[in-house]
């Protein structure tokens, strides 16, 4: 009878479609462009699984294509991404909010292009607009890596570049929020977040990212970072590969305990998801390429039951126990990020 109830509320709860603001799609659309229909074939039932309604969906070139391959695989990605779109009737790639709630209104999933990492442009404003033609509406400038905008933030408590952003990363920021494109802050360097939040005005959001009290890296965000994004009445949307440095702590109650340490210092409006689930493609990966990942990067920890979006439902099953209401759960799921899609787009 417990159990019924739980599982009727999730279905309330998810009634409307949750909505993930990051997800590295686009990759393994391009890696895979031999084998058209993996959108339809491996995704969408894991979409729908999970009740997904939402997604921001990232362009990002790995190493072994820059300098010279960037923008051609960039604009691959997002061929291939509206090739695969046409094939069914499920998914809407969305430019505005308007799109968003049409899509949604016909039970569509609403994608939002997003870029991770400036590479593509080079240092080219004018493509940053051509980008946006094509539907891009997020921009984060960085990965873990330098570029032409700007450092990341390196997976270890110090130690990051400190220097922030070149006059053409601010530049780029400064045409973002001139062209309605939103700027992420995840995986910024200290110095660069800094430098953000002075440059913008309107809310400032990151996509997906973990608190540093439960995982002290600089990739990751401290207690004042989590109080800036606040004050300017942005979101952050929490992480589920980097939960924990230790693999028996990264557990889904350890995934809501990032959920509390934001509510605690900037309120429930400031919080919502990015699962940024990239297990499928870690496991894709040649172990020797694994190997240097990890010595580059991190070993990321995934979670048992929350690797692919099929599993949303356990984290609201999980957030039920313990003891969120209604009302929150819904703003960590969709009601926030809707906020900031509406305010911004
Ligand atoms: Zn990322």
């Amino acid at each position: 009878m417990a159990a019924d109830t739980i599982e009727e509320r999730i279905n309330r709860l998810h009634a409307q479609g949750i909505v993930d603001l990051h997800f590295d799609l686009l990759i393994d659309l391009y890696e895979k462009r031999n084998q058209p229909g993996e959108l339809t074939s491996h995704f969408l039932p894991e979409f729908e699984a999970g009740d997904v309604g939402v997604m921001g969906v990232a362009i990002y070139v790995e190493d072994r294509y820059l300098p010279e391959l960037g923008l051609r695989v960039a604009l691959d990605q997002i061929a291939r991404l509206y090739a695969e779109v046409e094939q069914t009737d499920r998914f809407a790639i969305c430019k505005t909010f308007a799109e968003i709630t049409r899509a949604r209104a016909a039970n569509k999933i609403a994608l939002l292009v997003t870029m991770e990492g400036v590479e593509p442009l080079g240092e080219d404003l004018n493509l940053l607009r051509v980008f946006y033609e094509l539907g891009v509406r997020m921009v984060g400038l960085t990965h873990a890596r330098r570029n032409a905008a700007g450092s990341g933030g390196i997976f270890a408590p110090t130690g990051s570049p400190r220097d922030g952003l070149t006059a053409f990363g601010r530049e780029v920021v400064r045409e973002c929020e001139r062209l309605g494109i939103i700027v992420d802050l995840a995986h910024i360097n200290p110095r660069g977040f800094e430098e953000i939040i002075d440059l913008t005005t309107k809310p400032v959001i990151i996509s997906h990212t973990n608190v540093r009290k439960f995982y002290d890296i600089e990739r990751n965000i401290n207690d004042e970072q989590i109080k800036a994004i606040g004050q300017r009445g942005g979101v952050i949307g929490i992480n589920a590969i980097l939960v924990s440095p230790n693999p028996e702590e990264s557990t889904l109650d350890r995934y809501i305990d990032h959920i509390e340490h934001v509510i605690g210092l900037i309120g429930i409006n400031g919080v919502a998801i990015g699962f940024d689930f990239c297990e499928y493609l870690f496991e894709q990966l040649p172990p020797g390429v694994r190997e240097e990942l990890a010595t580059k990067l991190t070993t990321p920890h995934f979670i048992p039951d929350l690797t692919n979006h099929s599993h949303g439902r356990n984290l609201t099953r999980k957030l039920i126990e313990r003891g969120f209401s209604d009302e929150d759960i819904e703003k960590i799921l969709r009601g926030n990020w809707m906020r900031i899609l509406e305010e911004l787009l």
